[in-house]
């Protein structure tokens, strides 16, 4: 088995949508990227090279390459699970912290793991997705923070 953890963070701003596993969420303000800002799927992508020692997202998918901007993080996803697959990995399961002050995340938690789950073409319970916030303390509403540990087992 192998472990990896990922971690992000998004500045939030006006114009732009805010997009968490793949959900859009109807909020005043949205996450500052190049890519959709996919805070949670980046730190996910991360924790999923980091288990497979492959580097990070910044090094696969450059913010200097413009093929990338405005890129859909999903599909992102689907090309690191594919590098998993070609590595002779399998998921075991995956585990997300969404830290966000704003806004209330329940209602889209379901979507996200069936997103999530869609994308491995694995069992709902193998995904977690969590949203908690920091009291204020932390991000404080200007940004979003996701963390991301994975376990993969060999095919
Ligand atoms: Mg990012």
């Amino acid at each position: 088995m192998r472990i990896g953890f990922g971690y992000d963070v998004h500045r939030l701003t006006e114009n732009r949508r805010l997009v968490l596993c793949g959900v859009e969420i109807p909020y005043e303000l949205g996450l500052l990227g190049h890519s959709d800002a996919d805070v949670a799927v980046h730190a996910l992508m991360d924790a999923i090279l980091g288990a497979l020692a492959l580097g990070d997202i910044g090094h696969l998918f450059p913010d200097s390459d413009p093929k990338y901007k405005g890129a859909d993080s999903m599909g992102l996803l689907r090309e690191v699970i594919g590098k998993m697959t070609e590595s002779g990995y399998v998921l075991g399961n995956l585990d997300i912290t969404i830290i966000a002050e704003k806004p209330k995340l329940a209602p889209y938690i379901q979507k996200m793991r069936e997103n999530l789950a869609a994308a491995f073409g694995c069992e709902i319970n193998r995904v977690s997705v969590k949203a908690t916030t920091e009291e204020g303390l932390g991000l404080s509403g200007k940004g979003i923070g996701a963390n991301a540990v994975v376990i993969l087992s060999e095919k």
